[in-house]
């Protein structure tokens, strides 16, 4: 099966074409056939193409809205420019797939989507308004680009956080405005973090109930998880993706009373106290410099900027803070740590900065595996001897967006 999949948000649309079935599932052998994205639409678009195997082709042109968006990926696929063998016309793609942020309490597992489930992610608009709407732009325009007859299936990236204990989830606020108004920790990265436990499984040679690992997404966005006995039974980020470890732009975890203050000292209203917490935080709001960590890392070794050193130490110490409550949640049951994400996954010496003490809790870094340890490669991190071990796993989570919309399709019988 051809699979695409999209993934919408406010402004922009990335995409992959992934072919797929359950023999190359098995051999693991599934193949992407192209992928891309488009930027800033509503305005003159940046967009970025490329065929397996060929070279990357960037465009600009004015791209009005999601669908137009979408007609235009769907217009390159099928051209001849694209080369993609195996899609030649609309007919060759047979499922699409979405990346939905948040499915609520609702939906702990990938699904077909059909009118009631549309109606599903509508009721999680209040949850993430500014995501979901983008994500049903996305099925919309599919359904009137490609017809009802081609199925589509929306994967959260809440649900495999879905069985994290109440204890896990509850915030210390008053029960019923859990009750009222469903506040709680839902968790997000939830598709890489099951991917990343699922490589593990797979690299370890354990059963799905054997995995017990710390799984640390590091991206611009970044998120902590505790699994055990392969589920996600906590996780860092909260009622939103703002909460926990520290990002690129979010701060993380901060003592609520802070935003009061804020008002009254700098007269900043609700909107204002969003875009402090979400865009001008984080990395960038400490160095005051960028919210990219590998220029940091160059400033910090060029220029000896303090507060880029400043903002790198920040970010690792609440890493490893995470670390060490999930260990003890866990009772020390834990085998491994496993890194992903742009940061998790290409930087030894964040990964190195981050597990500076924690041979306390019996973690040896390999140095030179570590070192040898970026740009897309999967490896163990840590000594042979090592109590603790940690591991490299890159993140590829439209695969497991590919893959759910196969199996989701080939189960589920036609609807709408
Ligand atoms: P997103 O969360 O937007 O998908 P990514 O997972 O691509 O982002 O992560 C982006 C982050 O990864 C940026 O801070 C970037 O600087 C960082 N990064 C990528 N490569 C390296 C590297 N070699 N060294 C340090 N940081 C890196």
């Amino acid at each position: 099966m051809n699979i695409l999949v999209l993934n919408c948000g406010s402004s922009s649309v990335k995409f992959q074409v992934i072919a797929t079935d359950l023999e190359l599932i098995a051999q693991n052998s599934d193949k992407r056939l192209a992928r891309g994205m488009l930027e800033r639409i509503g305005s003159q678009a940046l967009i970025t193409l490329q065929a397996e195997g060929s070279a990357k082709i960037k465009r600009a042109a004015p791209i009005k809205d999601h669908r137009a968006a979408i007609d235009f990926i769907l217009r390159w696929i099928i051209s001849a420019e694209s080369g993609i063998d195996a899609v030649n016309s609309l007919s060759d793609l047979h499922a699409v797939g979405h990346r939905i942020v948040h499915g609520g309490e609702k939906f702990s597992k990938s699904v077909r989507i059909d009118l009631d489930i549309i109606t599903g992610i509508e009721d999680c608009i209040e949850l993430a308004p500014l995501h979901n709407p983008a994500g049903l732009r996305g099925i919309r325009a599919v359904i009137d680009l490609l017809g009802m007859a081609v199925p589509q299936v929306a994967v959260f990236d809440t649900a495999f956080h879905s069985t994290m204990p109440d204890t896990a989830y509850l915030y210390g606020l008053p029960y019923p405005l859990y009750r009222r108004y469903k506040i709680r920790r839902y968790g997000f990265h939830g598709t890489s973090h099951r991917y990343i436990a699922y490589r593990y499984r797979q690299q370890t040679s354990r059963e799905k109930g054997d995995v017990n690992i710390i799984g640390l997404h590091l991206g611009n966005g970044c998120s902590a998880s505790l699994i055990k006995n392969g589920e996600s039974v906590d996780t860092s980020m909260g009622f939103t993706p703002l909460d926990g470890l520290l990002m690129g732009t979010r701060s993380g975890d901060v003592d609520a009373s802070i935003l009061e203050y804020l008002h009254h000292k700098e007269g900043l209203d609700f909107g204002a106290l969003d875009t402090l917490l979400n865009k001008r935080s984080g990395l960038l709001g400490i160095s005051g410099l960028t919210n990219d960590m590998r220029e940091l890392l160059e400033e910090e070794a060029e220029n000896q900027d303090r507060r880029a050193t400043l903002a790198i130490d920040i970010f690792c110490r609440r890493v490893r803070k995470y670390i060490g409550a999930y260990y003890v949640e866990a009772g020390g049951k834990i085998d491994d740590i496993v890194f992903t994400g742009g940061i998790g996954e290409n930087s030894p010496v964040i990964r190195e900065r981050i597990c500076r003490g924690l041979d306390s809790i019996g973690l040896t870094l390999d140095d030179s595996a570590n070192q040898a340890t970026h740009t897309g490669r999967e490896n163990k991190i840590s000594t042979a001897d090592s109590k603790l071990g940690a591991y490299v796993f890159p993140t590829n989570e439209e695969l497991l967006i590919a893959r759910d919309t196969l199996r989701v399709v080939e189960d589920a019988p036609r609807r709408w």
